[in-house]
């Protein structure tokens, strides 16, 4: 846990939101601009398996912007060096690489073998986009569509099998008919690595549910004046693709509701029946041990990055009372085993002591 303890010093990131970006499985179509510049941050968020799938393979064009892969790389699969880069960063999760192109004949054979939490769009062409869509719908899954042309860039969230949520094509009925990829219409690289970056950036969002107003958004990037717009999605009566699919109840991917904490204070405690759990680091309580009168031993401790795995450390048969620098720490873990079943749970509020 130690490799994720900045993002869990957020308040907006506990042990339930870190557990649920370890538990997602994430699918990213594409390894080029968008996807080598979106994977690294989420292979090393945590997010536990990262399937990837390009049929392409590097060039030395492509180094500019597609900076995870090296000079030597030219020639080799996509798919593979991306997952050899991600697999250097982040041992602890699990990636799947795939070197053939998704399309219409294998999409759905590949998605009814594969589970996946979300989708991420790193394609470049309306056809990879639409499938993805059709995709996202089908099996009710987010989709993270993320595009990038010359200085303009856009990432949304759709959500099209919601009873309100909007696809792809709500937004985008007709393809436009002069669309150009990179190779064709130019990009600095810095522009793809905003965009992919943004979209990495919301997909941590959605996984962890930390901010809502973003949902249903569509974000529009000019990337000479850094003007961004957005606009709300809404599903459209006309849309081709939520027509031809069949409309499902609402699903989401975010993390279930935590019960409320018990916290109890230096007179509610029985020393007897209660084992006190301190979750600072060993150095913060050298400094600042855990003491009041009533508590004739030291606490059990365990810091907060390892609660998980030490948790068989825990006593069952007694109360637990968690404890830490400002009852947040002492929260999370308590909010940790309570939402996995433990009524035994409690936080010894510290200013009491
Ligand atoms: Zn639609």
């Amino acid at each position: 846990m130690n490799r994720y303890i900045r993002q869990l010093s957020l308040p907006e990131i506990d042990l339930l939101k870190q557990e649920a970006i370890n538990n997602t499985s994430l699918l990213m179509v594409g390894a080029g601009g968008l996807g080598a510049a979106a994977l690294p941050y989420l292979a090393g968020a945590g997010i536990g398996h990262i399937t990837i799938i390009d049929h392409d393979t590097i060039d030395i064009s492509n180094l500019h912007r597609q900076t995870i892969y090296k000079s030597d790389d030219a020639g080799k699969s996509k798919a593979a060096a991306c997952a050899q880069y991600l697999k250097a960063l982040n041992p602890e999760i699990k990636i799947t690489a795939h070197d053939f192109k998704l399309n219409e004949e294998n999409a759905a054979a590949f998605f009814a073998q594969n589970q996946f939490d979300i989708l991420l769009d790193g394609s470049d062409n309306f056809k990879t986009k639409d499938l993805l869509n059709t995709m996202s719908l089908r099996h009710h899954i987010p989709l993270i569509g993320a595009s990038v042309n010359q200085f303009s860039g856009q990432v949304g969230t759709f959500e099209g099998y919601k009873k309100d949520g909007a696809c792809y094509r709500c937004l985008f009925p007709e393809f436009p008919s002069d669309a150009r990829n990179c190779n064709e219409a130019g990009i600095l690289g810095t522009s793809a690595g905003i965009i992919g970056m943004l979209q990495a950036h919301i997909t941590l969002m959605k996984i962890t549910n930390c901010e809502q107003t973003i949902d249903n958004k569509f974000f529009s990037i000019d990337l000479k004046t850094l003007r961004i717009s957005s606009i709300s999605l809404k599903k459209s009566a006309h849309c081709p693709s939520c027509n031809s699919v069949q409309k499902a109840q609402q699903s989401d991917i975010t993390t279930k509701e935590t019960p409320m904490t018990t916290m109890i204070s230096i007179d509610d405690l029985n020393t007897e029946e209660t084992v006190i759990v301190d979750v600072r680091q060993p150095e913060e309580i050298a400094n600042d041990p855990v003491h009041h009168e009533v508590i004739l031993s030291p606490p059990l401790n365990i810091p907060l990055p390892e609660i998980i795995s030490r948790q068989d450390e825990l006593p069952r048969t007694k109360r637990i009372a968690f404890v830490c620098a400002g009852n947040i720490r002492s929260v999370q873990a308590a909010e940790y085993f309570a939402a996995k079943g433990m009524d035994n749970v409690c936080v010894l509020d510290k200013f009491s002591l």
